[in-house]
């Protein structure tokens, strides 16, 4: 924990019945305050990303250029837009009244909701606990941040900058692992935002039950790659490799698995390792920009899934690094120990199947996973996967690129999440809509 953190001492109820007198001074509903409070944590990642960047690269040995591009400049990137839109998104938007209320108005109006919880994870730390942050404080909330434990580093940086920067009844920063967190969960929050796995998004509902809290949880699972006969493999296996390799497979969104025919397996996985290589040379653990695995654990959980297949390309690892190859498994069945987990890790299996009847009915008869991805030239290809499967979102010929839009909602579906965020979805996930009629006495 760092020193920041640790002089604090305050007891989460005691955070929490402070941050909750901030807003209830009402200051937090101005527009001005809330601007305010997103231009302060734009001047953070602007003023001080070499430190944040420093430690995502201690944490997961992120790239310079990957920090900069997946978490700071896309949170800056997310409040600019947010900047630019907020007073209009927050105008009363009218209604029209049935003709038995003719002479009133009706409009919906977006109340703050009060003190937010974000609980966020190690994967892209800064992102995905300041992206949900911005939106809070959008809406006019105060927040209690709490960093993964598990990006030591990240966690303590955060801890350390974010009060030069918001003072603390606009956010507090709790840091902390199990222990802090479900002490934290005990109190009553007005929304909590969860990003992580579902079996903690289970423990984080159930607390949030017990006060009637709404949550939106982020989670994760299987994003399926459908690949069509016929398509130009090279350009969708570069596009393939460069979405799955990021952060060293460890982003909720990565392609998990590739679905394709017999017939087109083979060319395709010769791609693969051909992109990889293109990425990051033949030797990805002296290539600058492929990082790490966070730690021991998850080294060994993803090293017992190599066997899964034949390798096409990967495969070597060192724990004293926590490095694993770039890795491309072929011949993978349904059943294989990598198909049964979210892989969270540079492993990517190919699979065959028998074409798209048997493609979506794989999709199908799992959790609905968080993305699906398709490359096809065929629009009775995409119409079908758009119709017949449930996902979070869906990435037409590109992975991962989807979360970049600010104007499309971010979030998952079944098990793979509640909710969403992002742009204006932010603004509706952190408000309440609240109904207002207005009918003249006279
Ligand atoms: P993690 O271990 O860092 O946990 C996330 C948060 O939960 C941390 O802040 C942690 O302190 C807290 N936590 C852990 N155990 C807890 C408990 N028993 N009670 C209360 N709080 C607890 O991260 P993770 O879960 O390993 O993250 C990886 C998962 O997150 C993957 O499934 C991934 O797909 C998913 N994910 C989803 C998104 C998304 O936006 N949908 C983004 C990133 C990651």
């Amino acid at each position: 924990m760092s020193p920041a953190a640790t002089r604090t001492a305050e007891s989460p109820a005691d955070v929490v019945t402070r941050l909750r007198a901030a807003f209830r001074t009402g200051h937090t509903r101005d527009l001005a305050w809330r601007e305010d409070r997103l231009s302060r944590l734009r001047a953070l990642l602007t003023e001080r990303g070499d430190e944040l960047a420093e430690a995502l690269h201690a944490d997961l040995g992120k790239s310079r250029k990957e920090a900069y591009r997946t978490e700071i400049d896309f949170t800056v990137r997310e409040i600019d837009h947010t900047l630019q839109h907020l007073a209009q998104w927050l105008r009363p938007e009218p209604a029209p009244v049935p003709a038995v209320l003719a002479g009133a108005t009706a409009s919906t109006v977006r109340d703050p909701l009060g003190v937010v919880l974000v609980i966020a994870p190690w994967n892209y730390p800064v992102q995905l606990l300041l992206a949900p942050v911005a939106g809070a404080l959008a809406a006019g909330n105060t927040v209690v941040a709490k960093p993964s434990e598990l990006a030591p580093a990240t966690s303590a940086v955060i801890a350390r900058l974010l009060p030069e920067y918001l003072d603390r009844d606009t956010v507090t920063v709790v840091e902390g692992g199990v222990p802090e967190t479900t002490a934290l969960l005990a109190e009553r929050f007005d929304h909590i935002f969860y990003t992580g796995n579902g079996t903690v998004g289970r423990i984080v509902m159930a607390a949030a039950a017990r006060h009637l809290t709404p949550v939106t949880l982020e989670l994760g699972g299987k994003s399926p790659v459908f690949v069509d006969r016929g398509t130009d493999l090279k350009t969708v296996a570069a596009r393939l490799a460069a979405g799955k390799f990021l952060n060293a497979g460890q982003t909720c969104v990565a392609p998990d698995y590739v679905l394709t025919d017999p017939e087109t397996a083979p060319a395709l996985e010769g791609a693969l390792a051909e992109a990889v290589e293109a990425l990051f040379g033949a030797d990805a653990s002296a290539h600058p920009e492929y990082g790490r695995i966070v730690n021991e654990r998850h080294f060994d959980r993803l090293v017992a899934l190599l066997g899964s297949g034949r390798t096409v390309t990967g495969g070597a690892h060192d724990r004293g690094t926590k490095y694993i190859a770039p890795t491309v498994l072929a011949d993978v069945t349904p059943d294989a120990p990598v198909m049964r987990e979210e892989i969270f890790g540079p492993v990517l299996p190919v699979l065959t199947v028998d074409g798209l009847d048997e493609a979506i009915a794989f999709v199908n008869e799992r959790d609905k996973p968080l993305a699906l991805y398709a490359f096809t030239e065929d629009p009775a290809v995409r119409e079908r996967l758009l119709t017949e499967t449930s996902s979070g979102g869906v990435g037409m010929g590109l992975p991962l690129a989807h979360l970049t839009v600010s104007d499309l909602p971010f979030g998952g579906v079944g098990e793979s999440g509640m909710g969403s965020y992002h742009g204006r979805y932010s603004l509706d996930t952190f408000s309440h809509r609240k109904a207002v009629l207005d009918t003249p006495l006279g």
